[in-house]
């Protein structure tokens, strides 16, 4: 039997061509970085970026190599390339890293979103980073011979690939471990094996978990209160930044409406994670920070409580990605799909939309629960980027020029901060229309929380968006409003004043105290409370 391949049709030469084409064109963004960081200076930081295309180059090489087998190796390749080019051109565009919780938040983010996302830059990098390539690999044919020598040449290519990369790392084993060990956001931008490890994690991290939900806070019971029933609208804020609310001592008056509401606002709020979809299931667990992305199980929320307590809950939502989980227990609507002519006229919801027809959905509750009160939450699209200009209408569009590009290195830094500011513009009319709504429900004593889910980078040090790692992210990142109007009923029922939560306006406070806040304001008896980590309590008779 003749086991010699054809000349020039072995699988090594695309594997080859592929892992070095990966390593080096397909890590810019890596190559950017380096040289930002001052470590490609001189002779000594030419070898180190050598030595990492090479590490990267033969650890593809060996990946790919263990792949080749007929029906395998081409859409392996294509894959890796396709991985390679999207990474590439996100981390390079938003300066971005591809973490876990970047897959995750990827993972769960929908068509319709993603849509803001799909620019000519993106279609460029896509036809010459992947589909040119992956063609080139796609239409030479490769002879793979008997599938025994070609077990034993796959290992062997895998063997060698691992050996030479053993080696790189070894020859340049001083400046690459101090520049790892200094930098570690890098690792993180080593392309496409950031993305195979992060998505493969994310992937299996939801399986860890075992199904279902452990019940929390069922010996919940509204405690005796003078007065009307509550009614607490929670408005979830989406990206929006504490530092651009006027009301936080921003140069801008983006808030002028809030500002003449009588509002209380806490400056100094921190977010839970750096995503919507590790800040919005944090934020309503009574777990913390910390605890939860440890946790072993998932358990109830702040809204299963709230409902334990006889509450009626209602969950409104203007993200076509929904509310991450949270609200699987409790009456949902979605408005993002409306087709209201003036607020949804271009496919997606502007906020307004929240607003329309709220004393008919109330009315939808039931009768029982009402009669104790109603927690309402209103899922804003708020500041969703990159397409800001899409989150606000003519009317708020107060600074200009805006940057109406969703590639926003288009525009130069300060049209990107117009184009956001409008939006905190319009989220702050939808809060004061809110509160006016408020204002209008005699029957209820009423007030009005509203916490963003995590902040956003508006071009500062060429960063922009949001979903840093939480270690490394800047604090605009992290740093989220928080603003509470409570009607002279509802003080008088929570026994908190809006006089003393200005008081305490720059203490600080995180997503951790969400839970415990919202249970303390609306006296809400459990064991799942913790007054330590309410809020309001400073302000509250014991
Ligand atoms: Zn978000």
């Amino acid at each position: 039997m003749n086991t010699q391949l054809p000349q020039g049709r072995s699988p090594a030469l695309p594997v080859l061509a592929a892992s070095l084409w990966m390593a080096s064109v397909g890590n810019a963004p890596l190559w950017r970085e380096l040289d930002a960081l001052g470590v490609l200076s001189g002779r000594s930081g030419w070898l180190l970026a050598f030595s990492m295309a090479g590490v990267l180059a033969a650890a593809l090489f060996a990946l790919l190599s263990l792949l080749a087998w007929r029906p395998l190796l081409k859409p392996a390749i294509a894959f890796l390339l396709a991985a390679t080019a999207f990474g590439a051109y996100f981390m390079w565009t938003f300066r971005v890293v591809i973490d876990n919780s970047m897959a995750t938040n990827t993972l769960q983010t929908d068509w319709h979103e993603a849509r803001a996302l799909l620019t000519p830059q993106l279609a460029l990098v896509v036809a010459v980073g992947w589909l040119l390539p992956a063609w080139l690999v796609w239409r030479r044919p490769i002879a793979y011979g008997p599938w025994k020598s070609r077990a034993l040449r796959n290992t062997g290519a895998a063997a060698a690939g691992l050996l030479v990369a053993a080696a790189l790392i070894l020859l340049s084993f001083q400046p690459l471990a101090s520049t790892m060990r200094n930098h570690k956001h890098v690792r993180f931008l080593l392309n496409p094996l950031n993305s195979l490890y992060a998505f493969g994690h994310s992937a299996i991290g939801e399986k860890r978990r075992p199904p279902g939900v452990v019940p929390l806070g069922t010996d919940a019971k509204l405690m005796a209160a003078a007065g009307k029933p509550p009614l607490l609208v929670v408005v979830l804020g989406e990206t929006a930044r504490s530092g651009n609310f006027g009301i936080n001592g921003y140069g801008r008056d983006t808030t002028p409406e809030l500002a003449r509401a009588g509002v209380a606002t806490f400056r100094n709020a921190w977010s839970c994670g750096t995503s919507t979809a590790a800040s919005v299931p944090c934020m309503f667990s009574n777990l913390g920070r910390a605890a939860f992305a440890g946790r072993e199980r998932d358990s109830e929320n702040l809204l299963d409580v709230l409902q334990h307590a006889g509450l009626a809950v209602l969950w409104l939502d203007n993200q076509p990605g929904g509310c991450k989980g949270v609200c699987d227990r409790v009456p949902t609507v979605n408005v993002s799909t409306e087709k209201d002519p003036q607020l949804c006229a271009g496919g997606e919801c502007l906020d307004g939309i929240l607003l329309k027809g709220l004393d008919q959905r109330i009315e939808s509750l039931p009768a029982d629960r009402r009669a104790r009160g109603v927690v309402l939450v209103m899922h804003q699209m708020g500041s969703h980027g990159p397409a800001y200009s899409l989150r606000s209408p003519p009317a708020f569009k107060r600074f200009q020029p805006e940057c109406a590009s969703s590639h926003l290195p288009d525009c130069d830094v300060a049209a990107v901060r117009n184009a956001y500011d409008n939006t905190i513009a319009y989220t702050d009319h939808v809060l004061a229309s809110t509160i006016a709504w408020l204002r209008g429900r005699a029957d209820y004593d009423t007030a009005m929380l509203y916490v963003s889910d995590h902040g956003e980078s508006l071009g500062e040090n060429n960063l922009y968006l949001h979903g840093l790692p939480y270690a490394i992210a800047p604090d605009v990142q992290k740093r989220v409003p928080w603003i509470t109007w409570l009607s002279p009923g509802f003080e008088q029922r929570a026994g908190v004043t809006t006089a003393c939560l200005r008081g305490r306006a720059d203490g600080e406070i995180s997503h951790d105290h969400l839970f415990h806040s919202v249970l303390g304001l609306l006296r809400v008896g459990t064991a799942a409370y913790s007054r330590g980590l309410d809020a309001y309590a400073g302000c509250a008779a014991p």
